[in-house]
């Protein structure tokens, strides 16, 4: 994993209000900053709700700080007739960097396809953002055994039509819908396992080149005391964290997982 830059990015989820937000993101990087930390050895994002973003783009910009964003979901329009939904193009002019395509909770809460999860890695790329694709498994199918054909259809059918051009910068997180706010994380072989199985998907589908630049993430229950076994795992190259990226000393701790 030497040539890919480890990214922690931290999925809020529903959680942390715009006020909330401003303190979050000034804590992380004061404690980032007593580290010394390196952000281009170890990148750092989070992922707010779209109701804090001008107030995180505010105090980012403001303060030239080196942590980046990005929204946990866009819709697959541009504009038009879709009361309630947020378009690519407004993320991008709130400077964000990243967004979550896919999570779990909207497959399982918004009846998100493969065929939707597609359109959406599309429409990112059609603003300049950066897609963090996230696919997994439920229980019954880790249970059943087929968890690899079942992630790699997964990333198959996310990326169909998608050009290298494009899908080199893509960032992609497995996460077994299991370990997502159970407290139960996948042992780092679990993960490298699932990892190392969408890299040599990538190879096939693109190239090897391509494959090899591609950051995969876990995610899943990541916490302070777990994460460096985890990023041990050689196609394991960061982690998206929910539960505790909303803790700014906790998620600073796990970017920090080299200490
Ligand atoms: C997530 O929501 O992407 C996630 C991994 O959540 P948690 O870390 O709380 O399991």
């Amino acid at each position: 994993a030497a040539q890919r830059v480890p990214l922690m990015a931290g999925n809020w989820k529903m959680n942390l209000d715009h006020l909330q937000a401003t303190h979050l993101v000034q804590k992380l990087d004061w404690t980032l900053r007593d580290a010394k930390h390196d952000h281009s050895a170890v990148e750092v994002a989070v992922l707010p709700p779209f109701t804090d973003l001008r107030s995180v783009q505010t105090l980012v910009e403001g303060d030239r700080l080196s942590i980046r964003y990005g929204a946990q979901d866009l819709s697959q329009h541009q504009s038009g007739a879709y009361t309630g939904e947020i378009s690519g193009a407004f993320l991008a002019k709130l400077g964000c960097t990243y967004v979550t395509v896919g999570h779990s909770e909207r497959r399982e809460y918004h009846a998100e396809s493969d065929e939707t999860v597609k359109t959406k890695v599309a429409a990112a790329y059609e603003n300049g953002l950066t897609p963090i694709f996230c696919v997994g498994e439920g229980l019954d199918v880790r249970q059943a055994g087929t968890h690899v054909d079942h992630v790699l259809a997964q990333v198959r059918a996310g990326l169909d039509g998608l050009p290298a051009v494009k899908a080199a910068s893509i960032v992609i997180a497995y996460e077994p819908v299991w370990a997502i706010g159970t407290g139960e994380v996948a042992t780092p072989a679990d993960a490298q396992e699932v990892c190392a199985a969408i890299r040599t998907a990538l190879a096939e589908l693109y190239s090897g080149d391509l494959a090899d630049r591609v950051r995969i993430l876990y995610g899943g229950s990541v916490k302070s005391g777990n994460v460096a076994a985890i990023m041990e795992q050689g196609d394991v190259d960061g982690a998206l964290v929910g539960g505790a990226s909303i803790d700014p000393a906790e998620f600073a701790a796990i970017c920090r997982y080299r200490d």
